[in-house]
């Protein structure tokens, strides 16, 4: 099943690039401290996004392992982009506390700014080294947990970079969502 609908909320997995969901109001940033252009995600987002979404992160910079920000979107083709900075996996502990922060306030935000829907990329997967199939554990609890506390957001999709990636996510979705009801 490639979607699921829990509570009004459509949680899906695609293969995809971040920086490349035009439909989605905010793309979620795998940042950096400083919130400045990097590798993987923060590259892709940041070269689309142009200059201008480095000038607008100058200030809130710098953000703590689990924190997020919300900026604009600039050149990209969504609204806003929401910041958050993942543990480095075996450096900032507890990770997987860290890493459920990182949703938990990316969502937070996009309520507050009464977003609809957001894509995440797997955040602290790439150069952080936090293993894939327990990020996307701790990732998938997280939201599912969420899911009462959401009135505005109605669509979340997790965007990975390759399909053995998209395949994990879907099958931990399955496993945490339990049967369809
Ligand atoms: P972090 O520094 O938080 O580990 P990275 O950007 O290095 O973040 O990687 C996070 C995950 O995103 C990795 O699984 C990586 O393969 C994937 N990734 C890299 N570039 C993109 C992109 N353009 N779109 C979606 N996912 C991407």
């Amino acid at each position: 099943m490639p979607q699921r609908t829990i509570r009004g909320v459509t949680i899906e997995c695609v293969q995809g690039d971040i920086a490349n969901q035009a439909d989605m109001d905010a793309v979620i940033n795998a940042a950096n401290a400083r919130l400045v252009i990097g590798g993987g995600v923060a590259g892709a987002i940041h070269r689309a996004a142009g200059p201008g979404l480095e000038a607008e992160c100058r200030p809130l910079a710098p953000i703590r392992p689990g924190e997020a920000v919300i900026t604009g979107a600039h050149n990209l083709p969504n609204r806003h982009v929401i910041h958050c900075l993942g543990p480095v996996y075996g450096v900032d502990e507890p990770a997987d506390e860290l890493l459920s922060s990182c949703y938990r306030n990316a969502l937070r935000l996009a309520e507050e700014n009464r977003l609809r829907s957001v894509a995440f990329p797997a955040i602290s997967t790439g150069v952080f080294g936090y293993p894939a199939e327990p990020a996307a554990r701790v990732a998938f609890r997280t939201i599912l947990d969420s899911l009462e506390n959401l009135s505005s957001v109605t669509h979340i999709r997790f965007v990975l970079f390759n399909d053995a990636d998209r395949k994990l996510h879907d099958r931990m979705l399955q496993e945490l969502a339990g049967p369809e009801s």
